[in-house]
């Protein structure tokens, strides 16, 4: 079974909206057995949109519609089903009765505000909206089923499950699709697609390389004919993949790279202090994202200027003025000294050139060191990044969170 995604919007052709309607359709299709062969963005207007339909009627088993159900000027979707299906709009009186009911206490609704919304192409059944007004609509044309839900996200979404899932489920599809994603840091795409080399192909799996800012994921599609074959499908072939990247796996199931070190962090009872120049607090930022770390994370320190460093966190002046706040030098300084105040089990900083000025020959933009201190020990990381400011940020902040992870996986703490 394959199906065809419309969205409709001129602020997603402007590039004002994100079209993430068609990304979660078009995976929730997919888990449900349903392939995607296009995706088509239309401007709201009928004469556009009908041909797009009746086309993909034509060349899919299934539609899906979003976008332009509401009640005003630029919602022209239920007009252009109606133009491509041959149907006239008629109100639905069940649905009118069920929004009057509704909008009772609304009493600044405009008049014919509620009949625009309970009109539908003649033959077409109304899917419940259980958070917003706009129902969505099932008909068939040419023998296709076409679904239109609204463009929200979260009302296409609650439509989407509580009524389209449930059929296509009923349609007991033979295929069933499952995805995971095996998440790595610290290989390129390159590198890993060398190494799994010699376990492909994966039987039964597709596998996709999805380079991030920091860390490549690969997601592993199975196909099957029932959700427990795609599971063990999926087990097998993530065992198979993993041994040969090693510690570079740092989730099968996923998880981002800080909720992974949060919770070892704290199911090791471990304590660590953050020291931050570059990544303006991103580190402590990222930590806090994950619920108990406060179990934890003792303290984040930004400090930026060279007075900071040496005021909040002990780092001698002297030590800055002989190598410069850039250096392996100050970075483990900051390590150590954040951790000593702290009284915590870990310390860690940041300190770099995140551009896209300040560079020089010797220190380029996107070095960044990285110190790492704790009982009886400390390491200094030093890294290029490549990118944009951001980029270079984020990519010091994930790189430093790979090695709390690897220091906590190799001391076996
Ligand atoms: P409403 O009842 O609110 O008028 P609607 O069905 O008419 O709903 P639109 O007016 O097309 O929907 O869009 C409503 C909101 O949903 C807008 O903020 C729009 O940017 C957003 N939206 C529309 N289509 C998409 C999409 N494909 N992906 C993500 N967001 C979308």
């Amino acid at each position: 079974m394959r199906a065809t995604i419309i969205t409709i919007g001129d602020e997603l052709l402007g590039g004002e909206t994100v079209d993430t309607n068609s990304a979660y359709i078009a995976r929730r299709l997919g888990e449900l057995g349903v392939g995607v062969r296009s995706m088509v963005s239309v401007a709201d207007r009928p004469e556009e949109i009908s041909p797009v339909v009746d086309r993909a009627a034509r060349e899919s088993d299934l539609v899906v519609v979003t976008g332009g159900l509401g009640p005003t000027v630029d919602d022209v979707t239920k007009q252009a089903i109606a133009l491509a299906a041959g149907r006239e709009l008629k109100v639905d009186k069940q649905l009118l009765e069920h929004l009057e009911e509704r909008f009772r206490d609304h009493s600044g609704v405009r008049p014919g505000v509620l009949e625009s919304l309970a009109a539908v192409p003649e033959g077409a059944r109304t899917l419940g909206n259980p958070v917003g007004a706009a129902a969505g609509l099932a008909l068939t044309h040419k023998g296709t089923t076409i679904y239109v839900l609204p463009g929200v996200p979260h009302e296409m979404e609650a439509i989407f499950e509580g009524s389209i899932a449930a059929e296509l489920k009923g349609l007991a599809l033979d295929r069933f699709r499952k995805t995971r994603l095996v998440r790595t840091i610290g290989l390129r795409e390159s590198v890993i697609a060398e190494r799994l080399q010699p376990m492909m192909p994966l039987g039964g799996i597709a596998l996709g390389y999805l380079p991030r800012t920091a860390g490549v994921d690969l997601r592993l599609t199975a196909s099957a004919a029932d959700e427990a074959g795609a599971d063990s499908l999926l087990d097998e072939a993530v065992a198979r993949i993993v041994g040969p990247l090693g510690q570079h796996v740092f989730s099968t199931e996923g998880e981002p790279l800080h909720t992974v070190v949060g919770r070892m962090l704290i199911e090791r009872g471990m304590t660590i202090a953050i020291a931050e120049s570059c990544t303006g607090g991103l580190v402590g930022h990222l930590l806090t994202e994950v619920a108990g770390i406060s179990a934890s994370l003792e303290r984040d320190i930004v400090a930026y200027s060279n007075t900071a460093k040496a005021e909040s966190l002990g780092v001698d002046r002297a030590l800055i003025h002989e190598h410069g706040a850039v250096s392996a030098e100050v970075a483990e300084a900051m390590a150590s000294g954040v951790r000593r105040l702290a009284g915590a089990d870990l310390g860690v900083s940041t300190t770099g050139i995140a551009g896209p000025d300040g560079g020089t020959r010797e220190k380029p933009v996107g070095l960044v060191y990285m110190g790492f201190a704790w009982e009886g020990g400390s390491q200094v990381a030093k890294n290029v990044f490549r990118g944009t400011r951001e980029m270079v940020k984020q990519r010091a902040a994930a790189r430093v969170l790979d090695m709390i992870r690897c220091h906590l996986l190799d001391t076996g703490a």
